[in-house]
């Protein structure tokens, strides 16, 4: 194999469009508008356009974004946020850090979504959002979450940090772009997302014209008018050379997803026979855009040696996430009962993520596969 197998390669996908990113970089250099400059403009009107949404506001990273989104919301010191236990952890971070409660729920042991029966029990007087992650690329069940949501009048604030491309598609055939729907859409560039920067980078989206002001706002030191503080807000910016850099990849962004679509129906039509393995489901209504590609392992195998064979076979696999969020140390709550999350427990320890990124080759799949295959059935408890 020419090339070793990494888990995400961004160097060769840098390859095909560094004299691109070079060429911008120096318009930038030149005219040294490394704050506010003419990318981040330009980069936030094409992903408005690409995303049929109204408003797109740039900030640092998705956390940020998360964050920004409580903050114009209003949202106020014990109120409820409901969320995936199955997770990264800046979802739940913030919600404590502004002094929100998180309140976790199960997930669908399929898609690794919310299950919207579970967000339902946890609803309160004290509820006041839901924050679905479209977790690994899949949409959650946004149409029965909107509901819930409705019915609530609760918020809906969407982690689409690992879905920048999916698609929602509602019953009558209608599509909507991951981070589209709730009040509030939040993503991250981090360099590995599937629409990733060289560093760090976030934005939001919304439709409402005054949430988008008061976004611009909370995420720009909480001023309108330049040195008119008209409350607390902090400070969160997409910096120039980044938008430059997404603003390349953008058109590209379809792409990148259909080649990462490509890599998963490999995997999907070799591990299909193994019965030591669940390839990922494909919920009707979304499209898939592999962020990850995870497996879930019978309970028999042992996860660590199979780990250790891949990777001495210089395959690397990695576990998102080890340990679900009720049983992190700066999670833990006396609310949360042995037992009420079986799903996130169950995949926390059977989920493993095989290397999943845009340059992936027959080759290197087929390597994978066939190692994966052996060792699974030799890894066994
Ligand atoms: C990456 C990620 C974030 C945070 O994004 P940063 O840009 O790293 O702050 C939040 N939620 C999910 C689900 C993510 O995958």
């Amino acid at each position: 194999m020419e090339e070793p197998i990494r888990m995400v390669d961004l160097r060769r996908q840098y390859q095909k469009i560094a004299s691109e990113i070079s060429a911008r970089w120096n318009g930038i250099l030149d005219r040294t508008d490394f704050i506010q400059g003419q990318d981040v403009r330009l980069f936030t009107a094409h992903l408005a356009d690409y995303l049929s949404v109204k408003h797109v506001i740039p900030c640092g990273n998705g956390t940020d974004a998360l964050q920004a989104a409580m903050m114009a919301l209003g949202l106020q010191p014990g109120d409820e946020v409901i969320t995936a236990d199955f997770t990264f952890a800046a979802t739940a971070e913030v919600i404590a850090l502004l002094r929100l409660t998180p309140v976790l729920v199960d997930v669908s042991p399929d898609t690794f979504n919310l299950d919207p029966a579970a967000v339902e029990r946890a609803i309160t007087p004290r509820t006041k959002a839901i924050v679905p992650v479209h977790l690994f690329g899949q949409c959650a069940p946004m149409r029965e979450i909107l509901d819930i949501a409705h019915r609530h009048g609760l918020y809906v604030i969407e982690d689409a940090c690992q879905a920048m491309g999916a698609d929602y598609i509602f019953p009558d055939g209608r599509r909507c772009k991951a981070g589209t729907m709730g009040e509030i859409g939040c993503t991250s560039f981090f360099p590995s997302k599937n629409l990733g920067c060289y560093g760090d980078g976030g934005a939001l989206f919304t439709q409402d014209d005054r949430l988008a002001e008061k976004l611009r706002q909370v995420v720009n030191h909480g001023m309108k008018v330049r040195y008119r503080h008209d409350e607390i807000g902090c400070n969160s910016r997409l910096d120039t050379l980044q938008a430059a850099v997404l603003d390349v990849k953008l058109p590209h962004l379809d792409d990148y997803n259909a080649a990462r679509r490509r890599a998963a129906g490999f995997y999907d039509r070799v591990l299909a026979g193994c019965a030591l393995l669940k390839t990922p489901a494909r919920a009707a209504y979304s499209t898939h855009i592999f962020h990850q590609y995870t497996v879930r392992l019978d309970e028999t195998v042992d996860r660590t040696a199979l780990q250790t064979a891949l990777n001495e076979a210089g395959i690397p696999a990695m576990i998102y996430y080890p340990v679900p969020l009720h049983l992190q140390k700066a999670y833990r709550d006396d609310r949360y009962r042995d037992g009420d999350f079986p799903v996130c427990e169950r995949l926390s320890r059977t989920v493993l993520s095989l290397p999943m990124h845009t340059e992936l080759d027959e080759e290197q799949l087929h390597y994978i596969t066939e190692n994966l295959l052996r060792s699974v059935e030799t890894c066994r408890k």
